[in-house]
């Protein structure tokens, strides 16, 4: 974390939560923060709920004018037209929409999401004003054959190459090693920052100095209230990008909470 980023703590719902379910979730994070007197300037707090979830936190986060940013999982390539099942970004845009993440590895397993599909959602993003929330990182079969920085830089390489400065610097990138996500095996603060400061500087070479100082660069993979004090004190790693722990509202509010006291106590 350095002092000129504003860390980000997401949550990533998966495919979680009905609207009720949802909107419950963020009243009881929005009234523990409240309780801790949570900074929201120091420390971002967004969480991406399913598509059949957004409209529902809109209004709750509208109507008692919450600080807490949201945003989807996924989106559309295309803007409207006969693509069953889709959504485009000026929908996403139009509920109020901040962040939507692009490429997460269970999209890429699961879904037709190749690295041009990549590129075209986070085009899509930036043209519709929000900003996209790109997921790389390795298998544990790259890292075994100690291909792992190469292959999370051209993942992050593939999407840039086309960017101009103005939206690269809008990019938020989540280091989030495959074997990590959802297995409880979480990165090392080394690996972690390894991996975070091997973007940024690939981001330097391509944009130089001032767009690469703003990308905020999370971790994902296994974060708890457990690793997150440790993992944040990392200069290049910005916040994180949260699953399982995002799903238990005490545990998210106490990484907002850690998150907060860790970026105040280095500044
Ligand atoms: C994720 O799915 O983005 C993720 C990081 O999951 P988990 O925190 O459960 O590993």
């Amino acid at each position: 974390m350095s002092s000129a980023r504003i860390p980000l703590v997401a949550g990533n719902w998966k495919m979680n939560f009905d609207h009720l379910e949802a909107t419950y979730f963020v009243q009881k994070l929005a009234w523990l923060l409240r309780d801790a007197h949570f900074d929201y300037k120091q420390v971002e707090v967004a969480l991406m709920p399913t598509f059949t979830s957004i409209r529902s936190v809109q209004v709750l986060v509208e109507a008692d004018k919450l600080r807490i940013n949201y945003g989807a999982q996924s989106v559309s390539v295309t803007n409207q037209g006969a693509f069953t099942g889709d959504v485009s970004a000026d929908m996403l845009a139009h509920l109020g929409c901040t962040y939507v993440i692009v490429g997460h590895s269970e999209r890429r397993k699961y879904h037709p999401e190749d690295d041009a599909n990549i590129v075209d959602q986070v085009r899509a993003v930036l043209t519709a004003g929000m900003q996209p929330i790109l997921c790389v990182g390795e298998s544990m079969e790259e890292r075994r054959k100690g291909i792992q920085l190469d292959f999370a830089v051209g993942q992050v390489h593939d999407v840039t190459r086309d960017l101009s400065d103005e939206e690269a610097e809008k990019l938020i990138i989540a280091y989030e090693p495959v074997w990590a996500i959802g297995t409880g095996l979480v990165a090392t603060p080394d690996t972690a920052q390894e991996a975070a400061n091997a973007v940024r500087s690939d981001l330097r070479q391509t944009f130089g100095a001032k767009v690469a100082d703003k990308v905020r660069i999370l971790y994902g993979g296994s974060v708890s209230s457990k690793n997150a004090v440790e993992l944040i004190g990392q200069p290049d790693v910005d916040g994180f990008l949260i699953g399982g722990a995002s799903l238990k509202v005490d545990e998210l509010a106490k990484i907002c909470r850690l998150t907060l006291k860790t970026v105040t106590s280095r500044r």
